[in-house]
């Protein structure tokens, strides 16, 4: 179970009767957030620190407890903050900088220098500010009653955050084939890819996959049919394309659980064995929260599985996604996005149909692929590119439409979407920043979720949204590139 140590700070100047009620009502907080937080992490109260040597020692534990995602730090009292220099110097886990206090309102007609003393956060998270803000600790501020239905959501975001990194840390991705040749942005460094995030990019052979298809057996592969024939509508007579791709999926899952593996890559371009180029097979297996890249992106195949991480338990769709075409009308421009198959079905309006079609390239035999119209409502892009001295993520908000007519020749799924603030400001935006033609696309995930990951894990960020000015944009791109240059 995912652990968040609750820290609280004080000092040993105020006597046994505050530091036990400090304690005491730490606890009764670490306990009632660890109620909101079910399911993602559970808060444990750790002693009320009042000393340098109970400060490092409680962050140092924290850091080596492989169950600990991040702390909650907050000062009941006054906390003279030298003594947190080492503590902070040790902690190797995501900090959130809780700023509350155990009381919402203040007792006016009791309030006395007692309380006083107890209840100064106002004071004491000052000061821890300044030594966090002075060692370039990365935290996340949080300001506000704890109790707060918006305070509690903001903890929650950090939580979920918190847990896919931690998720990333031992992740392991494999890329059957290599990068599709020639292809810039989906190319990436991988030994930085584990030093940053942990994530431990791996090449396969297909060949790999093609002696666990031999090996299937026939109620194995129809029991993959089954679980087509449940979740989606058969619209083609080619069954024997059909199993193929069950075969294919039978295998990977297969593969997957023998290597541990979270997320995976293919290519077009090597597929020796296989008839066709996996397309259910990939993108059932998305729906199932298994990361996926195509063209061997491993960097998106690996930030879907930890976007799919963050999103656990939320509302929403998650899933990789290609810009593809437009419909340039002035004033109501609409972005079209699939890919050549492999379009998560979470992404699905309505039941998708199975369905056959030749694939123009790869030179392979048609495949079987789900199609089906995409969902509609407020979403992201996340896209992740290697700037070649660091990782850049660039985030745009977008809109999800409904498609504004059907297209009864286009033979895969598809999503819709509007750009931000405008098409003009929010493509231009989205070259300018260099971000690929793959993404992962969220309608759970926010701006703000992807804003604690980059916190998080140290990565540049930038974003596209309704107060995007391209001026601006332009000059904080060149501004970062400057200050990148000046950082390790
Ligand atoms: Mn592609």
């Amino acid at each position: 179970m995912n652990k968040i140590y609750f820290i609280t700070g004080s000092q040993d100047l105020y006597g046994e009767e505050t530091l036990r009620q400090a304690a005491s009502d730490s606890k009764e907080m670490a306990a009632f957030l660890s109620g909101k937080l079910c399911g993602i992490a559970e808060v444990c109260f750790e002693p009320v620190v009042t000393t340098s040597a109970e400060a490092e020692k409680v962050c140092v534990e924290a850091s080596a407890d492989s169950d600990c995602i991040g702390v909650i730090m907050w000062m009941h009292t006054f906390s003279p903050a030298k003594m947190w220099i080492r503590a902070l110097k040790a902690l190797k886990k995501p900090m959130l900088h809780l700023h509350t206090q155990y009381n919402e309102k203040l007792p006016y007609d009791s309030i006395d220098m007692d309380f006083m003393n107890l209840n100064q956060s106002a004071h004491g998270d000052r000061e821890f500010g300044f030594i966090c803000t002075r060692l370039g600790v990365k935290r996340e501020v949080v300001a506000g009653y704890y109790k707060h239905e918006d305070v509690i959501a903001r903890i929650r975001s950090f939580a979920q955050a918190a847990a896919a990194v931690n998720f990333g840390r031992t992740m392991k991705v494999a890329m059957l084939g290599n990068n599709m040749r020639d292809v810039a942005v989906t190319d990436g460094d991988r030994v930085e890819s584990e030093i940053r995030y942990g994530w431990n990019v791996n090449y396969y052979g297909i060949g790999d996959v093609v002696s666990i298809i031999e090996k299937l057996t026939d109620d194995e592969i129809n029991a993959k049919l089954a679980e087509y024939s449940e979740k989606y509508t058969m619209a083609t007579d080619d069954a024997a394309a059909v199993r193929e791709q069950a075969k294919y999926e039978a295998a990977l899952e297969k593969f997957i659980k023998q290597e541990n593996i979270s997320a995976f890559t293919d290519t077009f371009q090597d597929l020796h064995g296989l008839k066709q180029l996996p397309g259910i097979a990939a993108q059932n297996l998305m729906a199932k929260g298994i990361g996926f890249g195509p063209e061997g992106d491993y960097k998106t195949a690996a930030l879907g599985a930890v976007l799919f991480k963050m999103a656990e338990g939320r509302e929403g769709a998650t899933g990789f996604m290609e810009d593809y075409t437009y419909d340039l009308t002035s004033g109501s421009e609409l972005e079209l996005a699939a890919h050549m198959l492999e379009v998560s079905p979470v992404f699905a309006a309505s039941k998708p149909e199975i369905q056959v079609h030749p694939l123009g390239i790869g030179g392979k035999e048609p495949p079987a692929r789900l199609v089906f119209d995409g969902i509609s409502g407020e979403g992201i892009a996340v896209s992740m590119i290697d700037m070649g001295n660091r990782f850049r993520l660039v985030c745009a908000d977008i809109t999800l439409v409904k498609q504004p007519q059907p297209m009864p020749k286009l033979p895969v799924a598809r999503l819709m979407w509007k750009l931000k603030p405008d098409f003009a400001t929010g493509a231009a935006a989205w070259i300018y920043a260099g971000g690929a033609h793959h993404a992962v696309v969220s309608t759970a995930l926010t701006k703000d979720d992807i804003r604690l990951f980059a916190k998080m894990t140290d990565t540049e960020l930038v974003i596209i949204d309704d107060k995007t000015d391209l001026n601006t944009f332009e000059q904080q791109l060149e501004m970062i590139d400057v200050l990148a240059g000046l950082k390790k």
